[in-house]
């Protein structure tokens, strides 16, 4: 089912907003879940950074998923979200004292750490508590990744995660640290990735390293493979329920597990990117001298993807279903890059239409700022319309 719009009563909201329908974010939640069931050892996280709306996030709760966090912000919001701290993964490449302080002090599951400083200050915080921390090392598994190159991550280039041939050394060490739990290994490749080919050259990357650690006598107990899985932009009415199936199958076929191993994913577009929409009136519709504008009062401010990433939102009409035109519709931000598409057919357009930006659910409300003093966009729930 597409997601859907009951235009009479959008039409009552202070444009932009945020619109999430809630039967698309529950049946992304329960395809995860029909396709997890088959693989007991597998937890899915969610990437609250996708999307941190706390009303999205009480249905992600609701549904049992663990967290991914990237900040202590996070770790807040999702602790006020009603998660369980034991299901918090904490990463980033730059935590903070008080960050690390706060995942000891709510016991989150495991610190997922990226150098050899930041494992070093977790052991002195968790020894001033006298705490122990849990944690994973994220290596960077060099394996690119089929998608824009500001969204790769596994690559040796990366500011991400530790070398991969400084594993075992740094395993070592970490065992001689009192507050230090190494429970095992962490990855991400990046970021909107369609091709099952590129999980599949980290699953066997894994496998490697395993053996590597294994031959030194290093077993470990986690593997978290982080996230990563797209979503379809172009048809996303078409399409709204990112293929789970083929994604967990390529691990499944592809990953070596050793008893007592358990498997965790950090998904976050997949989970929340197509149950959310923009929504922006037209102000103007401005013929210039070789194409028409279509002038919303949304900018980037509100949807930056297209600016950052040359991200492309499948755009409609809600109010015309009138002869298609072409239009470049553009934002009001004091920018050039305040472009949301150029060259796009819509139905013909007029002053007061509301037009939605499909697939904005991940990446879009929480990445809003204040620039130009502008309001942020607020968040709106399919059901509490
Ligand atoms: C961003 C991020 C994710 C989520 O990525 P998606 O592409 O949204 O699934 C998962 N893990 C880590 C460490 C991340 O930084």
């Amino acid at each position: 089912m597409a997601i859907t719009f009951n235009v009479e009563k959008l039409a009552d909201i202070r444009t932009p907003f945020y619109y999430y329908d809630t039967n698309i974010l529950r049946q992304t939640l329960d395809a995860i879940k029909t396709e997890t069931q088959k693989y007991p050892n597998y937890f899915v996280h969610y990437a609250v950074k996708a999307n941190a709306n706390m009303k999205v996030l009480k249905i992600i709760n609701e549904a049992g998923l663990g967290i991914d966090c990237v900040s202590g912000g996070e770790i807040e919001q999702v602790l006020a979200a009603g998660f369980p701290a034991d299901k918090i993964v904490f990463a980033g490449v730059g935590k903070s004292d008080w960050e690390i302080e706060l995942g000891l002090d709510k016991d989150i599951f495991c610190f997922n750490v990226e150098s050899i400083p930041e494992l070093e200050v977790i052991n002195e915080i968790a020894a001033a508590k006298g705490k122990t921390a849990t944690v994973c090392f994220r290596i960077n598994p060099n394996v690119g990744a089929h998608t824009h190159a500001n969204i790769t991550t596994g690559l040796a280039e990366n500011k991400f995660g530790i070398a991969m041939e400084d594993m075992e050394k740094f395993i070592l060490l970490a065992k001689t640290l009192k507050n230090i739990q190494f429970k095992g290994l962490h990855f991400h490749i990046g970021s909107q990735i369609l091709e099952m080919d590129d999980f599949a050259a980290l699953a066997n990357r894994i496998n490697e390293l395993q053996d590597k650690l294994e031959a030194a006598g290093l077993p470990i107990e986690i593997i978290n493979v982080g996230g990563g899985l797209g979503i379809d932009y172009d048809n996303p009415q078409e399409n709204p329920i990112p293929d789970f199936a083929s994604y967990f199958a390529t691990y499944n076929k592809l990953l070596k597990l050793r008893p007592n191993q358990t498997v965790h994913f950090e998904l976050g577009r997949s989970v929340v990117g197509q149950c959310g929409a923009l929504i922006t009136k037209v102000n103007y519709v401005k013929e210039g001298s070789h194409k028409k504008f279509v002038i919303v009062d949304a900018g980037f401010t509100d949807l930056i993807r297209p600016a950052l990433y040359d991200a492309h939102h499948k755009t409609i009409n809600l109010c015309s279903d009138a002869e298609e035109e072409t239009y470049d519709v553009v934002g009001p931000i004091c920018e050039s890059s305040d472009v949301f598409a150029k060259g796009i057919q819509l139905s013909k357009t007029k002053r007061g239409d509301l037009i939605a930006m499909l697939s904005a659910g991940a990446y879009g409300e929480i990445m809003a700022s204040g620039y130009n003093c502008r309001r942020l966009p607020i968040g709106y729930m399919s059901d509490e319309l």
